[in-house]
């Protein structure tokens, strides 16, 4: 019973993060036209897989990560992870934030959006935990994820680790609160 949240910023989305994914993630991000989407799509993949690897206490590189689409095949779908004991996971990015959501309970969802960029930048936080709950499957066109129970979520307002950012979780409500991760941690000073 546990939901845990991952940030990471652009700042850590450093090339060599690009070790870490394999084909279909490299192929993605290659795709990609603008560096800033290139940046996003590298650091929301690399975060999932050092998430979800710190969950399943394998390496980031070990994880199986299928985004296999329900509706045409093609690998552009929300990511499940394959492993015996994987959680439920989320992604979204937004400007230079990326965050991933991890859920042993069911299916989860989060999302976080740059404010500055929707057309009435006073909904950012309905226009967050409408696109969280639509990820978790518990609002929108797909009611439920492929073989979920219908779990018992509820909301939960993030705290953004930037200012300008508005984040939602929708978790089932047995896996309580999140702990909260910022990835990579902070370098510890030396002591004097
Ligand atoms: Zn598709």
């Amino acid at each position: 019973m546990a939901v845990e949240v991952w940030w990471s910023s652009l700042v850590a989305a450093r090339h060599e993060l690009v070790g870490l994914l394999d084909a279909t993630e490299r192929a993605r991000v290659e795709s990609l036209d603008r560096p800033a989407d290139r940046g996003r799509s590298l650091l929301g993949a690399a975060l999932l897989r050092v998430a979800a690897g710190s969950w399943l206490d394998v390496a980031p590189g070990d994880v199986v990560v299928d985004r296999t689409c329900a509706d045409c095949g093609e690998p552009h779908g929300a990511p499940r992870i394959l492993q015996p004991d994987a959680p439920w996971v989320s992604v979204s990015h937004s400007g230079v934030l990326a965050v991933v959501a991890l859920c042993s309970d069911g299916p989860v969802g989060v999302d976080v959006q740059r404010v500055a960029e929707l057309d009435d930048p006073a909904d950012g936080s309905a226009w967050a935990r409408r696109e969280a709950a639509f990820k978790a499957g518990t609002a929108g066109p797909h009611a439920i994820a492929p073989n979920a129970v219908a779990p018992d979520a509820v909301e939960h307002e993030l705290r953004s680790p930037l200012a300008g950012y508005a984040a939602a979780l929708v978790a089932p409500a047995p896996a309580g609160e999140p702990v909260v991760v910022h990835w990579p941690p902070a370098a510890k000073r030396p002591s004097s």
